[in-house]
């Protein structure tokens, strides 16, 4: 039985980490000469992890699957980044930071760790402007912030909707500079498929050529997983299509305990799916809640009329729209928490009201802003405040300059022009809150190991808030792992090179070359997607947004029955030693076919709601506790202070309906 010992240091929160720091070992810069970290991940957490870890003098080996660094998935996000600046004067303070936070992560992340995330977000920004990252600035000139969910100051840095692709083009230069100077070893177009462990310690990788084929090994003195998350596993999501489970899966499998598998975020604003052959989910950044609203109709015959094609949201007048989130959560309206907002959006679709053709998707509603902004330019530049005209086009010109690209995006993928009529939107899974378990050091169970950035589980509890996983991975890469890896190897600056000539090495490569040889030589019936695709209905359908013993079971053995098929019937054309992205994938499918169950044990022991996840309960007065979607309901929520809780809206209805519920909410 092991003993997990998260190694916080005693003292005051406030205090931990700077005493700490003063505390730890370290390693002179001679001997980090002599010593060799593998970062495997080029995200916002590898990327800024080993441009850092090379600038100290470490020999870093850096491992990426895409073509080049800076593809990294992390590239994809656009809200922006939280810091505790309060350059907004606006009430913002370390310690506000760090409340939000934990609140936002339903009171289940490690305070230490997100209390020291609250104290060096401050230190990214002042990195990344001084790496020339172009942050979104006001009109005299300092830098600007917008309002995320759940929050109620503004601290959310950004750079238009691309703020990932210009935080990763920093620690991108920041990288290169060390890769031209020799400091790291990259190797682009190279996939982790296992740790290897001697005499207990993580001393080496073993990696696949995706261009040759050929399997390496890779050895140092430390590995850093900077792998990102596993959302893919639900097939459907927000995440970048290459985006998987192997690196953290596969350390797993060689000791690195999991934490929180089940804790996914699942995000309110994406494009609902459009039918069944769609591979991916698009994002709507929340950064749009800011000045979207969204409603639903209030009468069902102007929802039938909309999806007959018979009406337009535009038709319907104010008094028949039912703006659910302001009125139901006055103070946050439409910025409430993502789960929050996620979950009503859901709750009005069950109860059918939602506005498109599969009955999955509510409205979010640009049309008060850009009078709202059109009104505020007409006075500001003098013209005719009657002129609505005039008041339109001013309107859409800001809102097109705070979220053009946006815009544009919705409209190439949707071919409606959301400036003139209302976006649709719908939860879709977005990020993983569960990961590789760390302790303070940001190390696995296995020493040697480290996991960083949404690869691990540390600072986000069960939901997260906007912005707030940029700024974890750029503080484990800058500012934390750097201080806590020396901790460790300063134990090994006499060691010496690693070889990678050992029993270790040997086997951990076999194994990999028999798993890919038994996978191009199965021949089955079905293709990788088709597994993967299953494998996603049953998550999507039975560990999503509300989950219920039954369904969890269910989930359970349907996904082995599935994984042994898998194993069976799997088709997997092309070779071994080509580029071969069939065979990637289905490396990839097979690891999420294991995290799959997991996941779904881990939920199935959680008789609990919190972030996303509502624990369905129920039981009919006869006593009879069986299946019936119909009367399934959710029955527990995050209550707002004073605030109207839906869950015991919910116990009201169903009892009104004879059916017995339990509430549980969460303040
Ligand atoms: C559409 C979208 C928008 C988002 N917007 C925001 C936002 O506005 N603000 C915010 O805070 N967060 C946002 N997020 C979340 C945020 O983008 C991610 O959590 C974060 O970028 C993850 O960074 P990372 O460095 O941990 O991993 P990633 O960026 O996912 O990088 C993973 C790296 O690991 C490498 N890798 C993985 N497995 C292997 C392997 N086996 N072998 C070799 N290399 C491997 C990959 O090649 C890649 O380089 C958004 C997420 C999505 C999906």
């Amino acid at each position: 039985m092991a003993t997990l010992n998260s190694g916080v240091p005693q003292g005051d929160l406030k205090d931990k980490w700077t005493q700490y720091k003063d505390s730890i070992n370290l390693v002179n810069p001679a001997n980090k000469r002599n010593i060799d970290v593998i970062v495997v991940g080029t995200g916002l957490a590898g990327g800024s992890a080993s441009a850092t870890l090379a600038e100290l003098g470490y020999n870093v080996k850096t491992f990426c699957y895409q073509d080049s660094p800076r593809r990294a998935h992390s590239i994809a996000a656009q809200g922006g980044i939280n810091a505790a600046k309060n350059y907004q004067g606006d009430g913002d303070s370390t310690y506000r930071l760090f409340y939000d936070t934990i609140k936002g992560g339903d009171y289940r992340s490690r305070e230490a760790n997100v209390y020291r995330l609250a104290e060096v977000s401050t230190n990214i920004i002042d990195q990344c402007v001084a790496q020339g990252v172009p942050f979104a600035r006001d009109y005299g000139g300092l830098l600007d912030n917008r309002s995320f969910g759940g929050v109620l100051v503004s601290r959310t840095f950004y750079a238009k909707g691309q703020t990932g692709q210009q935080l990763l083009l920093g620690a991108y230069s920041a990288m290169n500079r060390q890769i031209a100077r020799g400091k790291i070893e990259m190797h682009n177009r190279h996939e982790m498929l296992d740790v290897v462990i001697v005499d207990g310690k993580a001393r080496g990788i073993i990696a696949r050529n995706l261009i040759t084929g050929k399997i390496e090994r890779h050895s140092a003195h430390a590995v850093v997983v900077a792998s990102g998350g596993y959302g893919n596993v639900y097939f459907l999501s927000t995440n970048a299509m290459g985006s998987n489970a192997t690196a953290a899966w596969k350390i797993h499998k060689k000791g690195a305990f999991f934490a929180n598998p089940c804790y996914t975020q699942i995000h309110p604003t994406c494009i609902p799916r459009s039918g069944e052959y769609q591979s991916k989910l698009t994002l709507m950044s929340e950064s749009l809640r800011n000045d979207g609203r969204i409603w639903v109709p209030k009468r069902m015959e102007d929802v039938k009329a909309l999806r007959e094609g018979t009406l337009k949201a535009i038709e319907i007048s104010e008094e028949n729209r039912d703006y659910y989130l302001e009125r139901r959560y006055p103070a946050f309206g439409n910025l409430v928490p993502r789960d929050v907002a996620s979950r009503a959006a859901k709750e009005r679709c069950d109860a059918g009201y939602g506005v498109n053709k599969t009955g999955e998707a509510v409205y979010l509603d640009f049309s008060s802003a850009i009078t709202r902004y059109g009104k505020e330019q007409v006075l500001l530049q003098g013209e005719d405040a009657n002129d609505h005209k005039l008041i339109k086009k001013m309107g859409q010109e800001i809102v097109k300059s705070k979220y053009g690209n946006l815009f544009q995006m919705y409209e190439k993928i949707v071919d409606e022009n959301p400036y003139e009529n209302p976006m649709m939107i719908y939860p879709a899974v977005h990020y993983t809150m569960g990961g590789v378990w760390v302790d303070y050091n940001l190390m696995t169970t296995v020493p040697g190991l480290y996991a960083i950035g949404e690869a691990n589980f540390s600072d986000h509890g069960s939901n997260r808030l906007g912005a707030s996983a940029l700024m974890q991975g750029l503080a484990d890469g800058y500012f934390v792992l750097p201080y806590t890896i020396g901790d460790y190897l300063s134990d090994d600056i006499r060691t010496g090179a690693i070889s990678t000539d050992t029993p270790e090495f040997k086997e951990a490569e076999e194994n990999v070359k028999q798993t890919l040889k038994k996978l191009v030589e199965n021949k089955g019936k079905h293709s990788v997607d088709y597994y993967h695709k299953k494998l996603g209905n049953i998550m999507w359908d039975k560990c999503g947004m509300s989950r219920n013993e039954p369904g969890l079971n269910e989930a359970i053995s349907e996904i082995k029955e599935l994984r042994a098929d898998f194993w069976e019937n799997v088709t997997v054309p092309g070779g071994l030693n080509e580029l071969n992205k069939e065979l990637e994938k289905a490396v990839r499918v097979a690891d999420f076919l294991e995290l799959g169950e997991l996941f779904a044990k881990d939920a199935l022991t959680r008789n609990e709601s919190c972030g996303g996840h509502f624990r369905e309960e129920y039981a009919t007065k006869e006593g009879e506790a069986k299946r019936d979607d119909k009367k399934f309901n959710f029955v527990s929520a995050w209550e707002y202070k004073g605030e109207p809780s839906e869950a015991k809206l919910h116990k009201e209805k169903l009892e009104f309906e004879n059916i017995e519920v339990k509430v549980r909410s969460y303040k």
